[in-house]
C-alpha cells in the first residue's frame, strides 16, 4: 500500500512562512491498497489538493472518518469529486457517537455554514455508521478500530493488506486524566507490529500541565509506543498549529537520538505535507518501507 500525507496539522489550518515546510493544512491522509481501493484518512483542509488528483479517476472514494471535530471536516465542501455527477462517495464513521456528529461531513453542507447545501450536489454519497468492519471487508478492505482518547470521542484505524499494516490514531491522548476509553496497554496491542504507525504528537511537555486531558498526546509517549509496539516506522501526526518548522525540525533531531540502538522503529519521521510512504510485503513475511 502507498500512503500520502495531504494535511498533517492539528487543531486549525495554520499557513505561513514558519510552517511552509511541513505544511499547514490539517488532517487528511490518503492510501492506496494495492487492489485498486483508496481510502481517505479524515477530511481536514488537506482534502481540497487530494480531490484535484482523484478527479480523472472514477473510483469509489472510502473516506473514514475519526471524528468530527472541524480539522478533520473542513476541507469536505472543497473536495471537487464531491460535484461530480453520480461520484460514488462512502463516508464511515462510529456506531457509537450522536449521529449529528458522525454526518458532520455531510451537515456543515446546508446552505447557510456554507453556500450549497448537500442535497443539491450530483455526487452519490453515503455515510455508514453500522458494521464499518464488516461493509469494508465486503470490499476487500480490511479495518481494525478502537476508541480514540478525546473530548467527544473518536476512532482509530488499523488497516491491514497481505501482511502490510498502516495504524492511523489521531486526536488521542495516550495516558489521560481520566478513565480512558482505550487504556495504554490495549494501544501496544492495537500497534503491535504495524508497518507504520501514524499517531498524533501534538504536545511538549511545556504544553503540560495546561492542555492534560484536551485529547492529544505528548511527543515522548508516542516514541515510547512506537518502541513498545515494536512498530516498523513512526510517522508523528497532528502537528500543533503553533509548531514552527525548525521546531519539528528539532523534534525530529530528538526522535533520531532516542531511537538509536532500540529495535524499533526502525525509522521515524515527522508527517510532512506530500510524503508519501510504500510498504511491500516481502516473501519472508517482513515489509519493506520506502519513504519519499
Ligand atoms: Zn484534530
Ligand atoms: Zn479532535
Amino acid at each position: 500500500m502507498i500512503i500520502t500525507f495531504y494535511g498533517v496539522r492539528g487543531s486549525i489550518a495554520s499557513p505561513g512562512f514558519a510552517t511552509a515546510r511541513y505544511g499547514g493544512n490539517t488532517s487528511c491522509v490518503f492510501i492506496e491498497l494495492d487492489n485498486g481501493q483508496i481510502l481517505i484518512m479524515d477530511a481536514g483542509t488537506g482534502i481540497r489538493e487530494l480531490g484535484k488528483r482523484l478527479l480523472n479517476t472514477d473510483d469509489t472514494i472510502n473516506i473514514l472518518l475519526s471524528h468530527g471535530h472541524w480539522d478533520h471536516i473542513q476541507g469536505y465542501p472543497f473536495f471537487q469529486p464531491i460535484y461530480q455527477p453520480d461520484r460514488q462517495i462512502r463516508v464511515y464513521t462510529s456506531s457509537s457517537g450522536n449521529h449529528g456528529q458522525l454526518c458532520a461531513l455531510f451537515s456543515q453542507i446546508d446552505g447557510a455554514n456554507f453556500p450549497v447545501k448537500e442535497s443539491e450536489l450530483p455526487s452519490k454519497s453515503e455515510c455508514i455508521m453500522q458494521n464499518v468492519e464488516d461493509v469494508l471487508a465486503a470490499d476487500n478492505i480490511h479495518v481494525r478500530r478502537a476508541h480514540l482518547n478525546h473530548p467527544g470521542g473518536g476512532i482509530a484505524y488499523r488497516i491491514e493488506e497481505d501482511g502490510a499494516s498502516c495504524a492511523y490514531i489521531t486526536d488521542n491522548e495516550l495516558l489521560p486524566p481520566d478513565n480512558p476509553a482505550t487504556t495504554y496497554g490495549e494501544w501496544v496491542d492495537f500497534c503491535q507490529g504495524a508497518d507504520l504507525l501514524i499517531h498524533d504528537a501534538q504536545y511538549l511537555e511545556s504544553d503540560m500541565p495546561h492542555k492534560h486531558g484536551w485529547g492529544h498526546s505528548l511527543v515522548a509517549q508516542v516514541r515510547q509506543l512506537a518502541v513498545d509496539a515494536g512498530v516498523g516506522c513512526l510517522a508523528m501526526f497532528h502537528h500543533d498549529p503553533d509548531r514552527t518548522d525548525t521546531e519539528i525540525d528539532f523534534i525530529q533531531k530528538e526522535n533520531d537520538s532516542f531511537f538509536r540502538g532500540k529495535r524499533a522503529p526502525a525509522r521515524s519521521l515527522c508527517a510532512a505535507e506530500q510524503m508519501r510512504i510504500r510498504l511491500t510485503p516481502q516473501q519472508h513475511g517482513s515489509t519493506l518501507i520506502e519513504v519519499d
